[in-house]
């Protein structure tokens, strides 16, 4: 109850200080322009990776089924961690 609380309070004065104009709103960016900004994070590097190869699309990353690529296992947007049992057994 407490942490909402909080939570709440924190929303509440963000959204005055959007309104008031003492912040901006910050823009959304794509995971390529976000590895951009910090080139040293691997991760990063490997949601820009994926969201290029998929042709900017986080659900085909989320469905890719190239479980021989090396960033198979690391790359973003998987949802539920598969079975890796199952792997090429689908
Ligand atoms: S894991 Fe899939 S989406 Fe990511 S780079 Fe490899 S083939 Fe592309």
């Amino acid at each position: 109850m407490t942490v909402n609380l909080k939570l709440e309070q924190g929303r509440e004065e963000y959204l005055r200080k959007l309104k008031a104009g003492e912040i901006e709103k910050p823009e959304n960016m794509t995971p390529i322009e976000k590895a951009k900004q910090n080139p040293r994070s691997l991760r990063a590097a490997v949601n820009a990776k994926c969201f290029d190869c998929c042709c900017y699309s986080r659900t085909e990353v989320r469905d890719c089924t190239a479980v021989n690529c090396p960033l198979y296992f690391l790359r973003p947007w998987q949802g539920k961690a598969r079975d890796l049992n199952t792997i090429g057994k689908e």
